[in-house]
């Protein structure tokens, strides 16, 4: 496969953008070579400067869950443009967007709108912190729930309460308001709570952790959480930014069955432009501005493009019959990857819910991020390379998700699985 072009356009990029790259994952430092630039989405594919198409199981990271250029949103966008693209006023858009979000997340009974997720958990810790008077909050090892500053921080060696910075910037302050135990470990926590308990204010998870390649709370966890939660009257924070509409309808927290008391959204309720939200229940949501004294706003937020994209979205997945589909093809793939790899006896761990799916290259079940960083990473870049090489353009590194859209089709499906035989069994062969 040629990519001149998009080695040319990568050298360009590095004269003006850090690292080429308007967001780290996107520069193939984990899995080495040259990012591909893209220069179309059709359905399932993508399609590269230098005229290579791919099967794409990135999706934009998770928002595109109708495919690239989905026909409704297209017409949504196209509407609503010649409408203007912005007013800084409040629009009955947003009000039809929040219904739809309402409907669909069980424990949402009001709704904030923001730009990105970032924004959304950034924005729920202000609103726990507002509405406990504690300042404390509790994340888990592997969960990415965006950049703000207090979410960049990993367990000190020993204690958790003394976690540190994981990028520099952060402030130890910032560090030290935040615990950190291992995720899917219920003892972990219970532990925390008996000694800082009483300052924490939140507990934020994502409630199918995808930032650690895709790893699912095992049984009986997310319940242990609520449990703990409600004991020491802190709130319960589900970061459902890529759960959200694709664990099932009612993401994550529909599919366990577990309500929290905050949830964060992004992602597919954008149906690919930038959109963020927040909401939980009444009594919590009335604490943000202008009801309560909880600030918090944005120039940009409930932008009528971006909320004419996520309602044409949110309104195709009214028809449950959708996520029986998507889950339906997603098996076939996770299936076909688990009969490839015993074929030619390639240890892996493939697993799926929803239209979320992720491949580890390791003997043992991944359950934590010390089991998801004893995956093999090499293997996987090799496996990537291979995959991309045949049009199948998966995560450039082995600590993502994988996503699936209503436009993957079975043949598309079976495509992939060919192109993953052949790069198995290349494995296989130097092993
Ligand atoms: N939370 C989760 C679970 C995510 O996966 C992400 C992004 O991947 C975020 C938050 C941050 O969202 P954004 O990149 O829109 O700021």
């Amino acid at each position: 496969m040629k990519f001149e072009r998009s080695l040319e356009l990568f050298d360009a990029a590095n004269r003006v953008i850090p690292g080429g790259v308007n967001s780290p994952v996107r520069s193939f430092g984990s899995v080495g070579g040259v990012p591909r630039f893209m220069t179309q989405g059709s359905g399932a594919r993508l399609t590269d400067a230098d005229g290579n198409s791919y099967i794409d199981y990135v999706l934009s990271w998770g928002p595109l869950i109708l495919g690239h250029a989905h026909p409704d949103v297209v017409d949504a966008l196209v509407a609503q443009v010649r409408r203007g693209t912005s007013y800084g006023t409040p629009t009955e858009m947003e009000v039809r967007l929040a219904e739809l979000i309402r409907e669909a997340v069980p424990s949402i009974e009001m709704v904030r709108l923001v730009n990105s997720g970032t924004e959304a958990c950034m924005s729920a810790l202000r609103l726990a912190r507002a509405f406990t008077g504690r300042e404390s909050i509790l994340k888990f090892e592997g969960c990415y729930h965006g950049h703000a500053d207090d979410l960049l921080v990993q367990a000190g060696s020993g204690a958790a309460f003394l976690s540190q910075p994981t990028s520099a910037g952060v402030t130890q302050a910032a560090a030290q308001r935040t615990l950190v135990a291992p995720f899917n470990d219920l003892e972990a926590v219970e532990a925390l709570f008996k000694t800082h308990g009483e300052e924490v204010a939140a507990i934020i998870v994502e409630p199918v952790a995808g930032n650690m390649g895709l790893v699912f709370p095992e049984a009986g966890y997310l319940d242990g959480l609520r449990r703990i939660t409600n004991e020491y009257s802190s709130l319960l924070i589900f970061d459902e930014v890529l759960s959200g509409f694709r664990a099932s309808h009612g993401g994550a927290q529909e599919r366990y069955g577990v309500l929290p008391d905050i949830t964060c959204l992004g992602k597919v309720i954008g149906g690919g432009l930038p959109v963020g939200a927040y909401g939980g229940r009444k009594e919590i949501m009335e604490m943000v501005a202008p009801l309560g004294p909880m600030y918090q706003a944005g120039t940009l937020s409930g932008n009528p493009l971006a909320v004419a994209a996520g309602i044409a979205t949110l309104e195709v997945l009214r028809d449950e019959s959708t996520y029986a589909v998507l889950e339906r093809r997603t098996k076939q793939l996770c299936d076909g990857l688990v009969e490839a790899a015993s074929k030619v006896e390639v240890a892996v761990q493939v697993v799926h819910g929803g239209s979320l799916w992720g491949m580890f290259f390791s003997d043992e079940p991944v359950r934590d991020y010390a089991t998801a960083k004893g995956a093999r990473g090499d293997v996987y870049g090799r496996f990537f390379h291979s995959m991309l090489d045949s049009g199948v353009y998966l995560a450039p590194s082995p600590m993502e998700t994988g996503f699936l859209s209503t436009a993957h089709t079975e043949d598309d499906v079976e495509a992939t699985l060919g192109a993953a035989r052949k790069a198995l069994g290349e494995i296989a062969a130097t092993a």
